[in-house]
């Protein structure tokens, strides 16, 4: 039995999206900037994409720019924040996504003060600390918090976020990576200065994600090159990937509720599951209904000789998830995510995440996997 537990690392690319994007990998293969019809079909495609996006937002088309990556996406918003708009400090929190951390390492080398945020164990933003931070200073300030936890699922308080922003007249950016096309998203009603998220994580393809920038803030482009996107991302654009990325998003948006309540009983069934076969197990970060995303659960596993040989042990029966963030996978480095929350290091961490693909019976097969490793004496399973 194959299982893919490891949605927050990359989901499947839906089969309703690679019909929409064949065609422009096939015959309508022409250059949106070219004027002709061939051109003109690939721009009306690319415009209808970000309509989705713009909807999707609440937000105008003219705020939507597409990007190759969540990861440029959030290297634009916060080298752009600091070279065109005076920031001078940046809080952001010791848990975010390497984008972002080693965006703010970047700036920081060029003198850019830096604050991180206090966290609790369960990876929350520590808002009062957050306030005290922001009163602290007069210096323009960019707020770069993400709004789930890649690793553990966390969520933030957008709202909150973007009021004590208001207040203290600081940009605010959110790595909305994990959650776009997961949580509702309305910019009209949360003030917000930058979005990032990536296709590949709503069941579009890689290599395809975007930006929102609020029309009031205005940064220059990351690259520099032809005047695609408005002047704000040159290169010639990935037209099936944007077709893709409208359409995932699209697909989602239809069935996210569906999709939210399925997804989270997966998630409440394993966790349950787990309690019950392995002895001992616990979880990080927040798994409440409103704190936690419901795609992700971080296993925290009993002491044991064996624990380092887990996630190998779950790949040879056929079981994909990860340890931590899939980005530092192969790395000899623990997870920062983890450490941030000051984990507990003789318990081993595995991320399962779930999509609306996955079933109770592959739950089953993983836990009772994981179970055989954790407590030899429970039955047998069957690698079939
Ligand atoms: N931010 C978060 C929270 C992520 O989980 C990821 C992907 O792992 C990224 C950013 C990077 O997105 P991309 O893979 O599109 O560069």
């Amino acid at each position: 039995m194959k299982v893919y537990l490891d949605n927050a690392a990359t989901t499947q690319l839906a089969p309703e999206v690679l019909e929409e994007m064949l065609p422009y990998l096939t015959e309508h293969y022409g250059n949106p900037s070219s004027i002709h019809s061939y051109g003109r079909k690939a721009k009306s495609a690319i415009e209808k994409a970000r309509k989705v996006v713009a909807k999707y937002l609440n937000a105008s088309t003219s705020e939507v720019f597409f990007t190759g990556s969540g990861t440029e996406a959030s290297n634009t918003i916060i080298k752009g924040a600091v070279r065109d708009l005076g920031v001078k400090r940046i809080i952001s929190s010791r848990i975010e996504h390497h984008c972002v951390l080693h965006s703010v390492e970047t700036v920081e080398a060029s003198g850019v003060r830096v604050d991180f945020v206090k966290l609790d164990a369960e990876g929350h933003v520590d808002y009062a600390n957050l306030e005290e931070l922001l009163q602290s200073s007069s210096d323009k300030t960019l707020v770069s918090l993400m709004h789930a936890n890649n690793e553990i699922g966390t969520l933030l308080n957008l709202e909150l976020v973007s009021e004590l922003c208001k207040t203290y007249n600081a940009y605010f950016h959110s790595d909305t990576v994990q959650t776009i096309g997961y949580f509702p998203m309305d910019v009209q009603k949360i003030k917000i200065h930058f979005l990032s998220g990536s296709a590949h994580k709503f069941h579009g393809p890689k290599g395809i994600g975007f930006v929102y920038i609020n029309s009031e803030v205005h940064i220059k482009p990351l690259l520099d090159g032809g005047a695609q996107e408005r002047n704000m991302r040159a290169g010639t654009e990935n037209v099936p990937g944007i077709v893709g990325l409208g359409k995932a998003l699209e697909v989602s948006v239809e069935k996210m509720e569906a999709n939210c309540e399925y997804i989270g009983h997966l998630k409440a069934y394993m966790s349950e599951q787990l309690l019950t076969n392995i002895p001992g197990v616990k979880f990080n970060g927040d798994r409440s209904a409103n704190g936690g995303n419901y795609k992700v659960l971080s296993v925290s596993l009993p002491p044991n000789e064996k624990a380092e040989l887990t996630l190998f042990n779950l790949d040879i029966a056929g079981v994909a998830a990860s340890g931590g963030s899939a980005c530092t996978s192969g790395s000899e480095k623990g997870s920062h995510v983890l450490e941030g929350i000051h984990a507990d290091p003789a318990r081993k961490a595995i991320r399962f995440s779930f999509s609306k693909y996955n079933t109770l019976s592959e739950i089953d097969y993983a836990v009772a996997t994981l179970a055989k490793m954790f407590a030899p004496a429970i039955e047998k399973v069957s690698a079939e």
